[in-house]
């Protein structure tokens, strides 16, 4: 089925040089590296991460890669393919957070905030740096191409200024930290650390058990190949709208609700139904029925796949906990779109044994749990009903639990 729009990843060798590439022909000589870092999808526990819940992300084969020469001075220059031969400078010394004179507009906010944070976190000085980025995650798809741009331009400073902060896990917890740092304060998303987290945390075969309390993780065994099934994501195209104010939202209300129910965060709700009882509010007591009970599917998520293959009762099982994932995403905490909602009901009615959006909502992507070997059947079905219902055609991924951010070159 030709007519099938398939993301495909560089290989590290292809993007490698594409980056060189790039830094060649902008600033002259080579670079001193280059970095790669992946861009994810939450495979289960959405709005969670910001209520101290626990999730399940996998690194997508898809990254972003940064070729970089460090400098004698302070100046920093970034360079994308989209920019057609025209770089960006800043300098270090004058880069501050949003709503500072330092401001930084566009998308090099999101790399010149990665050294700005670690300096912010005690590792500096650093020396300046030219950058030439190239990336394979879509933009804006729900798939974190934010986070991939972040995480390689931290690894590659660690790496440049020797702080072998990436050598570890626990280092790479820090640079968790100092990439947020940079997407809240920096580029001005007020996001959790999910994203971050699965990007530099996150190993190839493993799904990453996050619990966003304390930061801890475990290594999921996520071999679905194994198991004779895939995980498609459809990137719906949808155009997003309103995503940052209706995340603030969320998070005012879940924070909110938090206080009136006298704990810290909501995943300190035990029983659903007593915060039921204890909130006035509709439309509190709506988000937080999502998110208790996102918590409580994704445990159980969890322990099925420690159970063993994916069969059976088990296969059903995780099936139906992504399905009501998606309808609380949808009914409770109301962030899908019918893009989405589309593109779910008809996986499902093509026989995936569950799907759900995957991300912050209100546009990007979903995910499909399907056979192997039904993987197109069920692409051109949601294909052609996006297309019948008028809607943007979709594009797809092939999503295999992949590595963390790392060196390439
Ligand atoms: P997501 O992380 O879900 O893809 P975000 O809105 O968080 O969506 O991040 C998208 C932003 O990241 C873009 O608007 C742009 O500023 C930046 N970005 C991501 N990839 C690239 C790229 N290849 N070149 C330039 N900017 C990029
Ligand atoms: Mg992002």
């Amino acid at each position: 089925m030709s007519e099938l729009t398939w993301l495909k990843a560089l290989s590290d060798a292809e993007g490698a040089e594409a980056a060189s590439a790039l830094f060649t022909e902008t600033f002259g000589g080579q670079p001193a590296g280059v970095w790669a870092a992946p861009g994810r999808v939450n495979v289960i526990g959405e709005h969670v991460d910001y209520n101290g819940g626990i999730c399940l992300p996998i690194a997508l084969p898809h990254r972003a890669f940064v070729a970089v020469a460090p400098r004698e001075d302070r100046v920093v220059r970034l360079i994308s393919p989209q920019d057609e031969g025209v770089f960006v400078e800043h300098d270090l010394d004058a880069v501050g957070p949003v709503g500072s004179e330092g401001e930084v507009k566009g998308w090099t906010a999101y790399l010149v905030g990665v050294a700005w944070a670690l300096e912010q976190a005690g590792f500096g000085p650093l020396p300046g740096f030219d950058v030439a980025l190239t990336s394979c995650v879509p933009l804006g798809a729900g798939l974190s191409s934010s986070a991939a741009l972040e995480c390689a331009m931290a690894v590659a400073l660690d790496d440049l200024a020797g702080l072998g902060l990436a050598g570890s896990d626990e280092g790479r917890a820090k640079l968790v930290e100092v990439c947020r740092a940079a997407e809240n304060k920096v580029a001005g998303a007020n996001t959790g650390g999910l994203d971050q987290s699965a990007s530099l945390r996150c190993t190839a075969g493993h799904a990453l058990e996050l619990d966003a309390r304390d930061n801890t993780v475990a290594q999921v065994p996520f071999d679905l190949a194994a198991d004779g099934l895939a995980l498609l994501v459809i990137d719906t195209r949808a155009p997003h709208q309103l995503v940052d104010g209706q995340y603030a939202q969320r998070r005012a209300t879940c924070e909110e609700a938090a206080r009136k129910l006298g704990v810290e965060l909501l995943v300190d709700v035990r029983e659903v139904q007593d915060a039921m009882a204890a909130l006035e509010d509709e439309v509190s007591r709506k988000r937080v029925r999502h998110v208790v009970t996102e918590i409580g599917r994704t445990r159980e998520f969890i322990d099925t796949l420690a159970k063993g293959a994916l069969e059976g009762e088990r296969l059903a099982l995780v099936g139906d906990l992504m399905n009501r994932s998606h309808d609380s995403l949808r009914d409770d905490y109301e962030v899908t779109c019918p893009e989405l909602d589309l593109a779910v009901d008809t996986a499902r009615a093509h026989g995936a044994f569950g799907a759900r959006m995957t991300g912050g909502g209100f546009g990007g992507s979903c995910i499909a749990l399907v056979e192997a070997g039904r993987v197109e059947e069920v692409a051109a079905a949601v294909r052609q009903a996006a297309l019948d219902a008028g809607l943007a055609e979709p594009a797809f991924i092939l999503s295999v639990p992949s590595a963390p951010a790392e060196r390439v070159r």
